[in-house]
């Protein structure tokens, strides 16, 4: 190293960081861009609900994380509880095979999960995808196992996102899902419209009833029309994320549950986003006291420390799969319950469960409900909604998302928008002041951007 003093190493640690922007681009592909389109901040640290940034011409700058690293850092970041977690667990071991061997953090966790969710089997994936793969197999061999293999597609949601491998990707919205760029490898699946949107009043979820009726009669008719060939309805409950950020009734939640049951076929809800808290209920299938079949967990599993999801299944569906011929589930990764994000998942449900998250979530859900209303009055919005630790300011046009981005940044506050969707789902532990300056940032990149 060039430098032996603490001022030699702070003026060069700017061109270290500038540098490392330049060596990126063209290097890495970053998240739906282009190889070289998307990468002009570099991130060096994070604690709390700050995340420390620097840009490409070298200058460090922190900002309010608005984004919870995509729905996952619940606790924030540097958690005591997790960190330790981790370290203990590494000092141990850090990773076994899966295939015969069983370990202390992976049984604890499934049993965590089973007490939270009242589902009693556990699978453990690698990534939301993953877990949605696995649930799709697990409903496809379940209606083998009842000796219905005609039984093999899905019905899903206009709208709905579940995950970017292939099958998880054909249950996704068909436009947005772009299944016309692999017309050879997407199986064709049956779509439902979007549920009616929903908005909370005084703490209700409410909709125009005329509309949820509507929806239900289109979900009858499709489901009785198509019940020989269906194995599964698969929705985002009540809040659809990636695909829209829409908000809908629970009645078509419940719905769902019902004409699922009525016609044989399982009810698949995935929890990845909604998950542990985000929504205001510990489960967003709570909004309309719906029990799934199958459940499919990830993001903020871990807190936001490592990839790790989980898909989870009745003991009824459990026991068919068990019964059949095959009696495996098809599926096993490598990685299957990584000890370390087991072990570091557990904290995670452990301090969610020991926390106040039910008042941290509703102080949140207050907060931006008050620090999104300015926007309601700007010309290019259409509407400003808020859902738990979910808000949401959606545009009449494509946001400008580099020029919204370095607006907020400039207040402070890192947000990622998509689409015409300017949107924040922050860390629990913000403060009434981080949420404040989250919703001055939110507002401020709909006004300089877009206004
Ligand atoms: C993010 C997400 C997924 C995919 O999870 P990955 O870990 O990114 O594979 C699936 N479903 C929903 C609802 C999600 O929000």
């Amino acid at each position: 190293m060039l430098s032996g003093t603490a001022t030699a190493a702070a003026e060069e640690a700017p061109l270290t960081r500038r540098t490392l922007i330049q060596r990126d681009r063209g290097l890495l592909w970053h998240p739906y861009a282009p190889l070289g389109g998307d990468a002009p901040y570099a991130a060096h640290g994070a604690q709390g609900t700050r995340l420390s940034l620097a840009a490409e011409d070298g200058s460090c700058f922190e900002a309010v994380d608005a984004m919870s690293s995509w729905w996952s850092a619940i606790h924030g970041y540097r958690n005591p509880a997790l960190d330790a977690a981790l370290l203990d667990q590494a000092g141990r071991f850090s990773h076994v095979m899966f295939g015969g061997l069983t370990h202390e953090p992976a049984v604890r966790l499934a049993e965590q999960l089973a007490a939270m969710t009242g589902l009693d089997h556990v699978f453990f994936a690698d990534s939301g995808s993953v877990s949605v793969e696995v649930a799709l197999k697990l409903a496809v061999q379940y209606q083998l196992g009842r000796g219905r293999p005609g039984r093999n597609r899905f019905l899903a949601l206009r709208g709905g996102y579940h995950g970017d491998t292939f099958a998880a990707m054909a249950v996704c919205d068909p436009v947005d899902g772009m299944h016309a760029a692999f017309p050879a490898q997407i199986r064709e699946q049956l779509f439902l419209p979007r549920p009616p949107a929903a908005r909370l009043v005084g703490g209700v979820l409410r909709a125009d009833s005329s509309e949820v009726a509507a929806w239900i009669d289109t979900l009858e008719a499709m489901v009785r029309g198509h019940s020989d060939e269906l194995a599964a309805i698969i929705v985002e409950p009540v809040l659809q994320g990636a695909g829209g950020m829409h908000v809908y009734a629970p009645e078509c939640l419940a719905a769902a549950r019902r004409v699922a049951s009525e016609n044989g076929l399982l009810l698949i809800v995935d929890e990845i986003a909604t998950g542990f808290g985000r929504t205001g209920k510990l489960f967003a299938s709570q909004w309309a006291d719906v029990v799934p079949d199958i459940m499919c967990v990830g993001k903020a599993l871990t807190g936001g420390y490592l990839t790790l999801a989980a898909m989870l299944c009745s003991s009824r569906v459990a026991a068919v799969v068990t019964e059949s011929p095959l009696r495996a589930l098809l599926h096993g990764p490598t990685f299957m319950g990584n000890p370390l994000a087991c072990a570091v998942a557990s904290a995670s449900l452990e301090l969610l469960e020991t926390s106040n998250w039910q008042q941290q979530v509703a102080g949140i859900e207050h907060g931006l409900a008050a620090a999104l209303a300015p926007a309601r009055g700007l010309d290019a919005v259409k509407e400003v909604r808020v859902l738990g630790a979910v808000g949401v300011v959606e545009l009449t046009v494509p946001v400008d998302v580099k020029a919204a981005s370095a607006a907020a940044l400039d207040c402070g506050v890192w947000i990622r928008p998509f689409r015409n969707l300017i949107y924040t789902m922050p860390p629990f532990i913000s403060s009434a002041e981080d949420v404040a300056t989250i919703g001055a940032g939110v507002c401020a990149a709909v006004d300089g951007v877009h206004g």
